[in-house]
C-alpha cells in the first residue's frame, strides 16, 4: 500500500477461480486482521508470513473483523482465535452464518442443488458443481462472533476513524467501512477492481420477505457512489483509486445485462440454464452457481416488475416475457 494510513495489506494466494484475498492489518491500538484467508495450514503460515514481513504475527492478533461470511474472508478465524482473547466482529445479520457454518453451508448446497436440477442443468455438470460446493466446504468452520455490528458503527483503526455501512447485494450481510474524512474504504467484495461482484441469490427462507439480490447490489452501489469515495481497497486484487467511476461501471454493466436477458427472452420462454448457456457460453463448472444465481437474480426483478412470469412445475422452471399492451 503506498500511502500511510497504517494499514497493511496482507495478499494469501487461494487455490479458488479468483486467485487472491487480501486481509488488511491494523497495528493499532488493537492489533486487527480485517478479513482473513480459509482455513488450513498453508494459510494459516501464509498468513504468519504477511505479518512477520510488518513486524507483527498471528499470536499478537487481539480481533478479527470480517466484511461478510464467505470462507475466504472469514475460514481461518476460529484457528486464529483459538488461543482465547480475540474479539470477531461481523455485521449482526450473519452471525448465525458464522456460528453454524455446517448447517448453514449444507442448506445453501441443498437449496442451489434443488434450484439447479429444477434450472435445466445436465445431471453430469450438476453432479461436478456440487462436488466442488462440498470441496468449499472444508476451507472454514464455525465461529462464534463477539461483537454484532450496525450500520453506522464507529471505531478506530491506526491511524483511521472507520464507521461501519451495510452494504447489501453481494450477500445480505456484506460490511464496508470507511473514514468519512479522507474518504478511505475497505469494501470486502462489495467492490472489486477487476471483477464484477456477483449479486449471490439466496435461500428466502433466511433473508427479509422481498429481499432482491440484485436490487440490493444496485441500491448498495448507488449508495456508496454518493459518498465519492477517494480510494477503495477491496477484499481481491488492487486498490481501487476512483471508486465511483468503477460504480457507475457497474451500474452501466448491470443495465446491460437486464437488457441481455431480455432480448434472449424475447425468442421465447426459456430455462435459467438455456438463458446462461446464451450469456455464458464455454462456463466452466466452478462458476455455474454464480452465472444461476446472476440469472435467477434479474429475472426475480423481472418479476417484481412484472416483465416476467416464471412457470414451475415439479421438474422444471422457466420464464417468459409478459405479453405487453
Ligand atoms: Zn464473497
Amino acid at each position: 500500500m503506498k500511502e500511510n494510513y497504517g494499514v497493511h495489506q496482507l495478499k494469501i494466494p487461494l487455490p479458488f477461480p479468483v486467485a487472491s484475498v487480501n486481509s488488511y492489518f491494523f497495528p493499532e491500538p488493537i492489533p486487527t486482521l480485517l478479513d482473513v484467508p480459509p482455513m488450513g495450514d498453508y494459510f494459516m503460515k501464509t498468513l504468519e508470513k504477511r505479518l512477520n514481513a510488518v513486524g507483527s504475527s498471528l499470536a499478537e492478533i487481539r480481533r478479527i473483523i470480517i466484511t461478510h461470511p464467505h470462507i475466504d474472508h472469514f475460514g481461518s478465524a476460529r484457528d486464529i482465535a483459538e488461543k482465547g482473547g480475540v474479539e470477531i466482529w461481523i455485521h449482526e445479520t450473519a452471525a448465525q452464518a458464522l456460528e453454524e457454518y455446517e448447517e448453514d453451508f449444507l442448506d445453501t448446497n441443498r437449496f442451489f442443488e434443488s434450484l439447479l436440477r429444477k434450472s435445466g442443468i445436465p445431471e453430469e455438470l450438476l453432479g461436478q458443481t456440487t462436488r466442488f460446493f462440498d470441496w468449499l466446504k472444508g476451507f472454514a468452520c464455525r465461529v462464534v462472533p463477539t461483537r454484532l455490528l450496525k450500520n453506522g458503527d464507529e471505531f478506530r483503526l491506526s491511524s483511521m476513524n472507520l464507521r461501519a455501512v451495510h452494504v447489501p447485494g453481494h450477500t445480505p450481510h456484506c460490511m464496508l467501512f470507511w473514514e468519512p474524512d479522507r474518504k478511505i474504504a475497505f469494501t470486502g467484495d462489495f467492490l472489486l477492481k477487476d471483477i464484477s461482484s456477483n449479486p449471490l441469490l439466496q435461500r428466502p427462507w433466511v433473508v427479509p420477505q422481498g429481499y432482491r439480490s440484485v436490487t440490493s447490489h444496485a441500491r448498495s452501489l448507488e449508495n456508496v457512489r454518493g459518498m465519492k469515495l477517494k480510494v477503495a481497497f477491496p477484499g481481491h486484487g488492487e486498490p481501487i483509486y476512483r471508486p465511483s467511476e468503477r460504480i457507475t461501471e457497474l451500474l452501466r454493466f448491470m443495465t446491460r445485462r437486464k437488457k441481455q436477458i431480455r432480448h434472449i427472452l424475447s425468442t421465447g420462454a426459456a430455462t435459467p440454464f438455456q438463458i446462461i448457456l446464451r450469456l455464458f457460453p464455454g462456463l466452466p463448472p466452478d462458476q455455474l452457481l454464480l452465472a444461476l444465481s446472476e440469472v435467477i437474480g434479474y429475472l426475480e426483478t423481472f418479476e417484481d416488475e412484472g416483465l416476467v412470469e416464471r412457470h414451475e412445475t415439479g421438474h422444471g422452471l422457466s420464464f417468459r416475457l409478459m405479453d405487453r399492451q
